[in-house]
This record gives C-alpha cells, structure tokens and sequence, in this order.
C-alpha cells in the first residue's frame, strides 16, 4: 500500500450497527471516550510486505498472542483529533496533515514502520464518513478520533518488532471536564518529571502517559485537577501537564510558552493558538518560564492568566497552582479573558463559524 492507493480500505459495514433510537439516547449526554462508533479502521504492516490489508470493518476486539511486542516493550504510538459538525449539516476534520506528519516522527522516535501520511489522513477521513452520523451536535462535542499503531510480532527478544498493526476508533465526547469547569488546579509535580532530554517526550506514546500517571494520581489526593511537570535537568522550569501544553499571559497582553527542545510534546493546539494570537496582534515568546517566576509573577500581577490546551480539552484556565514549596492563585482564580478570546477564535474556526485564512479546516461532506 503507497501514497497513490492510500483510498483503498475494503469496507466492510457493521451487520449489527447501534440501534438509532440507541445512538440518539447515547449522543444526549457522551462523556469523554466511553462511547464508541459503529466502525474501526484497520491497516497491517509486515517487514518485506509494507503496509496493506486496509480495512473499514465492524469495531471488534483484537486477539493477540500474550507474547506480542506491545504487551512487553511498550511499542505504541497514538494520536488525538476531532471531526468538528459544520452548521450547514456538513462536518470537518482540523489540520490533520499536522497529526499525519507528528504520527510519523512518533513512529520514528519508538522505531516503529512510519505510516505514509497520505494514508493516516485518508484513513480517518473515510471512517469519519462512514460513522458519520455519530458526530454529536451540542456546542463543544465532537467525533474524537483516535489513530494509533501497535507492534505485534510475537517475541520476546528485544528488538523493534517487525509486525505493526495501525488502528483508529472514534468515540463521540461532549467537553473533556464534567461541567466545564470555570478554571483547574494544578499540582506541581517535585518527585516525577515526564520526559528527559533524548526520552521519547515530543513522541505521542502511551508509554509517556504510563509514566505520568502516578504524578497525576498525586494530584488527584491533593485535590487537584491535573499535574504540571517541570524539567528534568534543573528541575525548575514549566513544561507541560500530562497530556496539554501551557501558555501565560501577561499584564502587557503578550503571551509565553515553554520552548519545543524535545521534552514537550508538540501540540496542534498550541501551535494553532501561537499563529490566532499573533493574528490578534499580541506578542508570543517561546521561552523557558521558571516556577518561582510564575509564583513571583502571579503575586505581583505581572501574570495575569495561564491556561492549558489540547485537543480533547481546546482551552482550559488555570486557577490555582499547589505544590510542596509553592502556591498561588492566577488572577481572581476565575477564567481570564484573553483565554476565552483564544478559545472562541479557535473553536469559531474548527466549527466553521469563522473564515479559516490559514487553511486549516478539511472539509469532509
Ligand atoms: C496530545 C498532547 C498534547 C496536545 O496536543 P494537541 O495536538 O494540541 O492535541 C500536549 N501534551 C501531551 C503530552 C500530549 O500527549
């Protein structure tokens, strides 16, 4: 399978596809990642053979022998998207050629068969066509979908596998925090960091997020919303929460960002808000930010917002940040309004309510 015939997937349609009266009930109230679509894309990939046997079938389970390379050296790679529902009924992927492109140096990075990125976007493009009727329509849901690649030879030496089995679901979700939430709390992470200098932490990996998880869980019996990790070296500076890149505002209206020095993980989202603010005329640096700046600042009301953002959860303030050495409170601890500016400007182009003058927005149907 190459580039040029990257449009075939044998399709195959679910006999059993989710009742209608089932789907609509379901489509009321999504959650996040619980509820998923008729269909999965599928397309194998073999050491001599390349990529092939692309398929468009009914979701069902794998079955994979217990000695499989992804259950014991952890060779996964995903990505996150989401098909947004236009207003004249049609429906729009955003930037996906930026997912296809950071999919590949993901799969780089872990030693993985890279996906010919024409394929990665034909892939998601058709099973958002197939399962279209899953997009929900409140404001702030969307199709999430979720590409990702698994190693799957059998054996249990240690060595890339030669066998890749790539994947996508998709799963229809309402906004990523129950109530969507004003602003989160943030706990600074002392005993884990999340990614090392030459470590995998611009790589989408599962194996990042298993990493992260006990830093998160500490968060949680700290009462916080989501953890911040700093750099591994010094141990100071800001870098990124589990799975969102961070922004700070500042009473002169210019806005900064950590650096992308191979330790963060590049987001779409971020990068997208670099470009919107831009266009509104603020100032945006690429800049390491220390922790005890951001507590001097935030005291002094030199900082005036922060925020966190991703795809699942677009534009999240925050609030508060808690840590065993710090604690501060942004602003009135509230949502500021250079955040909802970003969000509304990001949002009205991804549901195409707003003109797309970089040509982000991939019209599907
Ligand atoms: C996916 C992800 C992000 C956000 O990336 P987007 O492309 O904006 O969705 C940020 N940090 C981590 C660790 C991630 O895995």
């Amino acid at each position: 399978m190459t580039e040029s015939d990257a449009k075939t997937f044998l399709f195959e349609k679910n006999p059993f596809p989710t009742a209608v009266s089932d789907r609509e009930a379901i489509l009321q109230n999504p959650g996040f990642g619980r509820v998923f679509t008729d269909h999965m894309v599928t397309v194998r990939y073999s050491e001599g053979r390349g990529w092939h046997d692309g398929r468009i079938e009914a979701r069902k389970a794998f079955e994979l022998d217990p000695a499989t390379v992804v259950f014991h050296y952890a060779q996964e790679i995903f990505e996150g998207m989401k098909a947004y529902r236009l207003p004249d009924g049609g429906a729009a992927l955003f930037r996906p050629d930026a997912n296809a492109r950071r999919f590949r140096n993901s799969a780089l990075r872990l030693a993985m068969a890279p996906l010919p990125e024409q394929l990665f976007v034909e892939s998601v493009r058709e099973l958002v066509r197939v399962d279209r009727d899953w997009i929900p329509t409140a404001d702030g849901s969307a199709l999430y979908l979720r590409p990702f690649m698994i190693a799957t030879e059998v054996l249990l030496g240690v060595k890339p596998s030669a066998d890749y089995i790539y994947c996508v679901i998709a799963s229809s979700v309402g906004s990523y925090f129950k109530g969507g939430a004003p602003a989160v709390t943030l706990w600074i992470s002392e005993n884990y960091t999340r990614a090392a200098p030459g470590g995998t932490g611009e790589a989408k990996c599962g194996g990042n997020y298993a990493a992260s998880l006990a830093a998160q869980a500490e968060a949680t019996r700290e009462g916080c919303e989501q953890v911040i990790f700093l750099d591994a070296v010094e141990r100071r500076f800001v870098e990124e929460l589990g799975g969102m890149n961070v922004f700070f505002v500042f009473n002169d209206g210019s806005l900064q960002t950590p650096p992308l020095t191979g330790t963060i993980l590049p987001g779409i989202t971020r990068d997208s808000l670099i470009t919107l603010a831009r266009d509104m005329g603020l100032a945006v640096r690429e800049e390491p930010y220390a922790i005890e700046q951001w507590e001097v600042d935030a005291q002094s009301g030199r900082l005036t917002e922060a925020f966190a953002c991703g795809t699942a959860a677009v534009v999240t303030p925050i609030g508060k940040v808690k840590g065993r050495k710090h604690g501060f409170t942004i602003g009135d601890g509230g949502a500021g309004p250079i955040a909802g500016k970003l969000k509304a400007a990001l949002l009205n182009i991804q549901n195409g309510r707003a003109p797309d003058p970089h040509g982000w927005v991939d019209r599907l149907f």
